[in-house]
Parts: C-alpha cells; structure tokens; sequence
C-alpha cells in the first residue's frame, strides 16, 4: 500500500471542500482499503466521511430515501423496506457476508468496482485499470463475465446486487458536489465500457453520492430478488434476476424487471416485461417472456451457459411471484 494522508471531515461541505485530484472517500472501506492493499488504487488523500449526517432511512408518500451511509444490514432489516421493497431487502441480503453488511454502506456498495481477476492484479493488463493496456478477460478466465453490454475493450460484470434490485424499482441516486446537487436515475448513472471501461459512472472528480430515492411503486410489495451462484453464501451472481409485478386477477398488469451477473452495468430486461404486461401469470407465459431475457447477448468462450440460465432465472424469480397470496 502507498503513502496517503488522511482526514475525517465532518460535514458534507468539509467534505467536499477536501476532495481533490487523487483524493477516495472511505466509508465502510470494504472495497477501497481491499483494493489499495492489491496496489489496484492509490489515492494520495483518504477523507473518512463516516461520520457524515447520511444514514437516514425513511419512507413517506414521495416514497424511499436512503442515505449513502446507512449499512446494508440496517438498509436490509428496516421495517419500511422490508415491507414496501422486499426485493431490495432479498438483494442485500444474498449479498457479501454478514460481516460485509454490517460494515459496507449503501453509497459504496453501488460504486463498488468489479471482480474481474485482471483487475484485482496490477500484474496484468487491464483496459479498465490501465486505459489502452488491453483486456486478458476476452481470451482468458471469463466464465463469470458479462454478455450483454460488452465491448472489445471490457466485458467485466457490475458486482452490485442492491443496483440489480434499484434499477427494476426506478432508483434515482443523489449526487453533491461544490458546485451543487444533482439527481440521476440510476440506469443512466452506470456506463456501459464502450472505448473507455474506465468510466463506469457519471460520477464526476470529487463528488459525492449522498443518497438513494425510489419513488412509492404499490405493486412492489409482491418482488423478489433470486441470485443463481456458485455457492450459497458469500459468492457473486453467475445471474440473477430481480423482479416485481402487478397481478390483478391472475393478470399481469405491469412488471419491472432487471438482470445482474450478466451485465456490465444492472440490466434492466423490458423487452420481458413488455412479454408479460395484460398477459396471464401462467408458466407458458413467463417461458415466452423470459425467452426475450439475453436478446443481444455476446456470450464468451467460457460463459455460453448464461443465456439459458438467465431465462431459467427470470422464470423462477415470476413463478415465485405468481406464487404468493
Ligand atoms: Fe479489465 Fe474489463 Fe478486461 Fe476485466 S474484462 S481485464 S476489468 S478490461
């Protein structure tokens, strides 16, 4: 690990006053202190804003806030999200490990950065380490790669769960920086690798995710998040699925849907829920549906197996949907 100073700013102005070129914000550090120990980042300045006012979680008639410091198991365990979000509360806690969750906030859980192996070793070369270096992934070990959203220069995977459930729910993201704040629907924010895997977000030099919205969606009461991976616990998604849908009468009214573990950003999947809308919640259906799921996939030497496991895990993820009272 390199040389770095550091500050423990207690207000979001302070903050944002101290961030510079070079400069990381540490909040539950289970991602930035991982990836300077591998020599992946080395910030010169590391501004500890665990102690900023942004922990608050609430729901009100304008619908869910999160603030970006509020820990995954608080965020997962709320009554309020629990309740109105059970999709969001799954996501979260099929993700990490308990000791991650009680550490790791909201705010750094969807920046978290991927867990391609070339990445995490500056040994070797990477587009999105190291602009122009190449991509060891396309050749090389990319059984858990994505298939959709790939380019020539990146086929890594967004690792977040919590992204996959907030982007079927509409998300937006709150951001701050001196010159103001903004707010981004959360499917916009991510970026898809392109030319330039290096920018995987919208974020600019210095500024702050502060918090999460998502707007009041009734039907989201009857979701779900299923995750297909390797082993049960403390293992990232080969896919997964999250899923709400609105059922009138044994009816699909309405569906939001997105896919994780097969994107390089959360995959929103609407030619699936355009598939299921005024349809019956029936198994033929959600077979029709879920076949549009990979429509565009690339898929790479080593994952040909994502597409139909994808479809497979739209059609669990409805029919444990289509399940419930
Ligand atoms: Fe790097 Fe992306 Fe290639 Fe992985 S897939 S080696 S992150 S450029």
């Amino acid at each position: 690990m390199r040389a770095f100073t550091y500050a423990a700013p207690s207000t979001v102005e302070d903050a944002l006053a101290a961030a510079g070129n070079g400069s990381a914000y540490l909040a539950g550090g289970t991602t930035l202190v991982d990836l300077m120990k591998l020599d992946v980042l080395a910030p010169s300045a590391v501004l500890d804003i665990g102690g900023l006012p942004l922990r608050d979680i609430r729901y009100d008639t304008s619908g869910l806030y999160v603030g970006a410091l509020a820990r995954m198991s608080d965020t997962a365990a709320h009554p309020m999200v629990a309740d109105h979000y059970p999709v969001i509360s799954q996501a979260l806690l099929l993700s990490a490990s308990p000791q991650i969750r009680n550490m790791a906030s909201i705010g750094g859980n969807l920046l978290q950065r991927t867990r391609c192996g070339y990445f995490r070793d500056p040994a070797t070369p990477c587009n999105k380490r190291e602009p122009g270096s190449g991509c060891p992934a396309l050749d090389g070990a990319n059984r858990m790669h994505a298939i959709l959203g790939t380019s020539g220069s990146c086929a890594a995977t967004h690792a977040s769960d919590l992204a996959v459930a907030l982007t079927a729910l509409d998300a937006s993201v709150q951001l701050r920086d001196r010159s103001g704040s903004r707010t981004l629907r959360l499917e916009d924010f991510y970026l898809t690798p392109a030319d330039t895997p290096h920018l995987e977000n919208l974020l600019r030099p210095g500024e702050l995710v502060t918090g999460v919205t998502v707007p009041v969606l009734a039907w989201a009461k009857r979701s779900v998040y299923v995750k297909v991976r390797d082993r049960r616990s403390y293992e990232f998604a080969l896919t997964s699925v999250a899923a709400a849908i609105d059922l009138r009468n044994g009816i699909v009214a309405d569906a939001s849907i997105a896919a994780g573990g097969v994107g390089t950003k959360p995959w929103r999947l609407r030619a699936v829920e355009s598939a299921l809308k005024g349809r019956p919640a029936r198994p033929e259906v959600f077979e029709q549906a879920a076949a549009h799921a990979a429509e565009g996939a690339r898929p790479l030497p080593h994952n040909g197996f994502k597409p139909a496991l994808l479809r497979q895990t739209v059609i669990r993820a409805l029919t444990r949907l289509a399940g419930r009272p």
